[in-house]
């Protein structure tokens, strides 16, 4: 009888469990792929991941096509009916089991409980494997049984641990032919393509196929030894850009971590450059799934009743990238523009609107959520939550990045800025990082007029920081 092969976030053939566990079956294989359109629940995807996600598909059934198989693909309205669908699906096929690949946010993980219990009493066998993380969270532990809550001693009690080995792609998938292929829908039936062409620049910047993940992990290892120096350079092309490829899964973390240790494996420095933000996101992912509360809320819960001021027209503005701080605004940009942020940028545009503008973090979150095509749940809000204080491990709240101080350091040459805002260009790398302290008329030479070409600060980096420190200090006073 066939096998039931469910894609999720594991766009891939290579080291695919569930893939090579179906093959051993020796049994047909159907491979499918089921969009529910409320997938995810309030987190469904964002405008910037269906985008992903559409060319992820078409890659995905073309490269099942080369093996002489086929994604057959369905539209559900609600994730409440894919338990049914599944059951109806294996008695239409003649299916006896069904493999997917786990996913680890909180409410996959309910969803996905539920999902086999229907199937287990309907007869059918399902069985899920992880496809995305180093390790299974329910397997890490700390010395006193616990899960960690600190990085630091997270990373070090498993990098010594190598995770499996990655396992090759089939090369053809011919034989493993049903005698009945059920009828789907083609990828561009799925409109996860936007009306307005906003996306020019997603093109321009992104292969989002196998081709593409592979390229870039290519080009990954040949950066790999400049990558402590460069990777706080946005300016610079310094970090991998794979956190789309593994957010969709077309490139497996076990992979990118073999690599590293196969090609640099005596040079500890190098392998642990990008390794080490390869144990973040898992940091990431085991938090989220142990806390689930903290999708949204803070995952220290007193946090919840910090005195934010939610401001729409200060969010519209951060959103649109018209803060008056360069470097905040650039990177505002680059996120529009390409779907993209650089991690220095992400955290100075963070801060800026969680400190400065006292915006909740969720608000940020959300932007983020809508524009990235790397987003991911849990990288997202451990991320956020980062910044504002609140997270695991996280950044206290007292400490306040300074725009102006983060772009000097960190875009020196200011090319950074002048790449996202055309309209800086010409000013020279003293007042790159701060128009407003060029003397006006000497600004108009360089094109630039405050307030018409280009913003004056949304609010002065000294007021914004004392109002986040007194925002803090109310806050702790009534706790
Ligand atoms: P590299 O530096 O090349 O790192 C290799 C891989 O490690 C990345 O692809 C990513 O999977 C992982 N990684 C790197 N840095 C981190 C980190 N700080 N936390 C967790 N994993 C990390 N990352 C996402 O994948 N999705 C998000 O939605 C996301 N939102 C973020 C929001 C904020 C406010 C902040 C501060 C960070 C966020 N990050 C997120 C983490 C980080 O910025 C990106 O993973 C990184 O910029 C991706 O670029 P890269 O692939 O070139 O990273």
């Amino acid at each position: 009888s066939p096998t039931l092969l469910w894609f999720r976030r594991d766009l891939r053939l290579a080291d695919h469990r569930a893939l090579l566990y179906a093959i051993e079956l020796g049994q047909p294989i159907i491979p499918v792929y089921l969009h529910a359109e409320d997938d995810g629940g309030v987190w469904r995807d964002g405008a910037a991941s269906q985008w992903w996600l559409h060319h992820a598909l078409e890659d995905l059934a073309s490269q099942l096509e080369s093996l002489g198989s086929q994604l057959t693909i369905y539209s559900l309205e609600s994730e409440d009916q894919l338990a049914d669908f599944l059951i109806q699906l294996a008695e239409e096929t003649g299916a006896k089991q069904i493999v997917w690949s786990r996913r680890y946010e909180p409410h996959f993980c309910q969803r996905d409980r539920q999902i086999k219990s229907s199937l287990t009493n309907a007869g059918i066998l399902a069985k899920s494997f992880n496809n995305s993380l180093l390790y299974e969270p329910d397997e890490v532990k700390n010395k006193s049984g616990g899960h960690f809550k600190v990085f630091t001693p997270f990373w070090k009690s498993l990098k010594d641990q190598p995770p499996e080995k990655p396992l090759p792609s089939p090369v053809s998938l011919a034989s493993l032919q049903p005698d009945y292929w059920p009828a789907g829908i083609a990828v561009s039936e799925l409109n996860l393509l936007p009306s307005i062409s906003w996306d020019a620049g997603f093109y321009k910047n992104w292969l989002a196929s196998h081709q593409g993940a592979e390229a870039s992990l290519k080009k990954s290892l040949s950066k790999a030894p400049n990558y402590q120096q460069t990777r706080d350079t946005p300016a610079i092309d310094g970090t991998s850009r794979l956190s789309p490829y593994l957010h969709f899964g077309q490139l497996s973390p076990r992979e990118l971590w073999h690599s590293l240790n196969d090609r640099f494996g005596n040079d500890a420095a190098i392998v642990e450059g990008i390794t080490r933000q390869l144990y973040w996101r898992e940091f990431s992912a085991h938090t989220h799934y142990h806390f689930p509360h903290s999708t949204d809320r803070a995952l220290k819960p007193e946090y919840d009743a910090f005195p934010w001021n939610y401001d729409e027209d200060i969010i519209k503005q951060w959103q649109k990238g018209e803060t008056g701080y360069p470097i905040v605004d650039a990177g505002m940009r680059e996120l529009w523009a390409t779907g993209w942020m650089h991690n220095r940028v992400r955290m100075i545009t963070a801060s800026l609107l969680v400190k400065h503008l006292l915006q909740p973090w969720q608000e940020g979150a959300r932007w983020f959520w809508d524009t990235l095509v790397d987003a991911d749940l849990a990288n997202n809000s451990m991320g956020w939550q980062w910044v504002a204080g609140c997270g695991a491990d996280a950044s206290p709240y007292f400490r306040i990045f300074n725009p102006i101080i983060q772009g000097k350091k960190f875009d020196p040459s200011g090319d950074y800025v002048r790449k996202w805002i055309p309209e800086l260009a010409q000013l020279p790398n003293e007042y790159i990082h701060e128009p407003w302290t060029c003397p006006p008329l000497e600004l108009i030479s360089y094109g630039v007029q405050l307030d018409k070409d280009y913003p004056n600060p949304i609010i002065d980096h000294q007021k914004g920081r004392q109002q986040a420190l007194d925002a803090l200090a109310e806050f702790k006073s009534n706790r």
